[in-house]
Parts: structure tokens; sequence; C-alpha cells
């Protein structure tokens, strides 16, 4: 029987936080479809202090951020965009459009379509999350979307030349600066100056996975991605408590909300990488955060098996799942409910959240059960088709109208009984 060593705050405790950001949102997105622009003003003054002259950056703003940054910060965004571009096209080629003859005369086929328009929501509330700028808008771009649009909260009191300038060098048609639940509310249902879009896309906090989350219907989203969440899977043969503590609070950093989480078959080996991870806490510089989010939503758990682990790990779903075991493979093999997993100590989840070319935006709070993270096929429709010779419409048109009849659906029955007449009547001459 799993033995949690450590537990995170009460479901209850989560729930009343989850209730009261629903409550804002709502507030919020109804004041932004009701008076736009001037909404969305109002709301940037008030949470990030912003209101510049337009929040829609002009090509020289772009430009003066790209030629801000030093050489080597261009060349390691471009190192990471090569390698998110590789595998997003990789990815594309498994896309295939298929046509097949299902019947004599009956011809199926679906087409793959991008998206027209897109908004790519960059977090940068507490850090300038540059990499989100490759992962949201660069996807789009090589998925062909037309239109991606994009946006990140101003950092410091102005965009952030970093985020600015990976947006552009990513392909994005237009770039914005304003964050969290106006910039996500003014994207998807448009304002005097800004036209919406078809589908939201991108990580961000609490509001702005809620704000999507009550926007879906009205545009498409990509999927649940809020606070991060990591799961550390670890034993001492594939680990040692000093990696299994830098990984866990390495994502803990995230913000006072995100849980980290360990899970191993060992009570010693959770007992030292606790105590390591307080003698971590007294040098890393973002202590501040990672020690709250550990303390408030850290768990230790330990398991007697590698069989009750998977159990464990596909109850709990994490975003990220690192394995640091003897044998990794075994997880890659049983596990089902995960966002990314990261196999063996020699990679981390630093390593997908920045540079190697895996989607960093992944589903949090159990949406893994559902759905895995954000990937060209997100930005694509599958939309099917069909032609059918009169021979075969002759003969479907038979059967769909008695079960048409046993619906009582008469509209139905006649689209069918028309077609059966007139093909009886031609095929017969
Ligand atoms: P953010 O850009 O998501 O949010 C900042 C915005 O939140 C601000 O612009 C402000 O307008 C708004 N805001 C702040 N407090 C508010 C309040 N009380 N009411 C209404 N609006 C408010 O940046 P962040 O806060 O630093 O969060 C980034 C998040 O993204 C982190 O939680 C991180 O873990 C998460 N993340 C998730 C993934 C994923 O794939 N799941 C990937 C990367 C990052």
């Amino acid at each position: 029987m799993a033995n949690y060593l450590k537990t995170g705050i009460s479901v209850e405790v989560a729930a009343a936080n989850s209730r009261e950001v629903q409550q804002t949102v709502e507030n919020i997105l109804e004041d932004i479809g009701t008076r736009g622009d001037a909404a969305v003003r109002e709301l940037s003054e008030k949470f990030d202090k912003w209101s510049p002259t337009s929040f829609r950056l002009s090509e020289e703003e772009i430009q003066a951020c790209v030629d801000s940054l030093p050489e080597e910060a261009i060349k390691d965004i471009e190192f990471a965009q090569t390698q998110v571009r590789r595998f997003a096209e990789i990815q594309k080629a498994s896309l295939h459009d298929v046509e097949a003859e299902t019947l004599p005369g009956v011809t199926l086929g679906h087409k793959n379509i991008p998206m027209n328009s897109v908004g790519c929501y960059v977090p940068g509330g507490k850090y300038p999350l540059v990499a989100s700028a490759h992962m949201s808008v660069l996807t789009a771009k090589v998925a062909g979307v037309k239109r991606v649009i994009a946006c990140a909260p101003p950092f410091n009191g102005k965009p952030s030349p970093a985020i600015v300038a990976a947006m552009h060098m990513a392909g994005a048609d237009e770039i914005y600066c304003f964050g969290g639940i106006q910039a996500v509310g003014a994207m998807a249902l448009g304002t005097e100056s800004i036209a919406p879009v078809d589908m939201i896309v991108g990580p961000g906090n609490a509001f702005v996975a809620e704000a999507k989350r009550q926007l879906f219907g009205r545009v498409g989203i990509d999927l649940f991605a809020g606070p991060t969440e990591t799961l550390v899977i670890a034993d001492a043969e594939g680990c040692d408590p000093e990696l299994a503590a830098a990984d866990l609070l390495g994502q803990a950093e995230h913000g006072y909300n995100s849980p980290a989480v360990l899970l191993t078959n060992s009570e010693d080996f959770a007992r030292q990488t606790i105590a390591e991870i307080e003698r971590q806490l007294t040098i890393l510089p973002t202590a501040e955060i990672a020690g709250k989010a550990w303390k408030d939503y850290g768990q230790a758990i330990v398991c007697d098996s590698y069989e009750e682990m998977v159990q464990v790990a596909d109850e709990i779903a994490s975003e990220h799942v690192q394995v640091m075991t003897r044998d990794p493979n075994y997880f890659l093999e049983n596990m089902t409910n995960y966002g990314a997993l990261f196999l063996g100590r020699e990679t981390n989840v630093s390593y997908g959240d920045k540079v190697i070319g895996t989607n960093h935006t992944l589903p949090t709070m159990k949406a893994a059960r559902y759905t895995g993270g954000l990937w060209v096929g997100k930005f694509i429709k599958t939309c099917t088709y069909q032609r059918v010779t009169p021979e075969a419409s002759l003969m479907v048109g038979e059967y769909c109208s008695r079960l048409c009849a046993l619906e009582g659906f008469a509209g139905h029955k006649e689209q069918a009984d028309i077609r059966v007449r007139r093909y009886k009547d031609q095929l017969s001459k």
C-alpha cells in the first residue's frame, strides 16, 4: 500500500481556490465581451500597471527588441527553435490524408486542414517564458496556420525583448503586449482593434487556464495547461537524493501552486530526498517560490513495487513525469496518463521545457487522462468527405431509408428515398 510520507494541501482548499478564480474570470470575460478595448485597457492597468498607446507592437518596436539582445541569446533561441521545428515537422509528416473505397462505389476520405487563425499566449508574469513562443507560434506555423497572433504580459514594465524576439523569429504575424484574462479574452472574443481568432493556445497561470476553459466552444483551445506539475519517479539504483531534489525544486520554482511529487520504492530514499530538498532550499535563488510550493503542494509517496508506482502515477496523471529508476522503460511501456515522460537520469524536464524539441505546453490538473500536449496535430482539423456512384447510392439508400424510419426522421428518409427512386429508374433502363 502506498505510504504518503508527505502530503500537499487538501482537496477542499484547492476546490475553494479554483471557485474564486472561476468567478473572477467569468466577470472579466463578460466585461471584455461588452466593452471591448476599453475594458482590456482598464484591466491591463489594474493587473499589470500597463497602458501603452497601442498594445500591438509596431515593426520598429519588434526590431528594437531583436537588436537589443546579445548575439549569443539570438543563437540560443535559434538553436531551440530549430529543435522544436525539426520535431514538429516530423510529427506533421505522420498526419496523412486518406481516401478509400469502403464498399463498391462508396469512397470515403479525410483531409487534414490547418486552422485559419490562432492566438498564442506566452506567459510572462513571474518569468519571461521565452520558450513558450517557440512551442506555440512555431508549431502553429509548421502546421500551416495562416494568421498566428501572439501576446505576453509586460515584464518589468515593458515588453520582454527576448519573448518578442522569439515570437518574431518563430513567425508571429501580430505581436501584442498584454497578459492574463484580458489578453486571452481579447484574442478570443475580438475587440474594436483586434480581429478574433479561431483557437487560443499556450500555457499560463490559473487565471489564463481558466479563461481558456470558459471560452472553449466560442473558440477552440489546445488543452488545459495551467500551473506546472512534476512527478519524479526514482529509486536508489537509477537516481540519488541530490538529483531527485534538484529536479523537484527545478519545477516547484514555477509558482506557489506548482505541485512537485516524489514517488519511490524506498522510505530511506524518500527521507534523504526530503532532507536534501531542505538543504538545497537554503541556496536556491528562487527558494521563496519553490519552498512555498514544496511546503504546500509537495508530496513524497513510497510504494512497494514498480507495479504500484505505475498505478499511483497514472492516478496522479502529472504534466511532467521524470523517471530515474533501474529500468525507466518499464514506465514507458506501462504508464498511460502523463503529459510528457523524461526517461533516465541523463535528461530532465528543463531540457523539454527549454530546448530539446518536444513541446512544453502540457496538460495539468489530471487532463493527461484524456489529452497529450500541444503539437502540430492540435492546429489541424481532420475533416471527412464522401463520394458515391448511382449503384452504391441505390444500395446504401435502402438501408438508410429503413434506419431513418426507425428513428422517425421523415425528412431524412425522403433524402434517401428520392435517390433510391431515381437510381432504380435510371439503372433499370
Ligand atoms: P502568466 O502570464 O500566466 O500570468 C500573468 C498574468 O496574470 C498577468 O498579466 C495578470 O494580468 C494576470 N493576473 C495576475 N494576478 C491576477 C489576479 N489576481 N486576477 C486576475 N488576473 C491576474 O504568468 P505567471 O503568473 O508567471 O504564470 C505562468 C504559469 O504558466 C505558471 O503557473 C507556470 O507553471 C505555467 N506554465 C505551464 C505550462 C504547461 O504546459 N502547463 C508550461 C509553462 C508554464
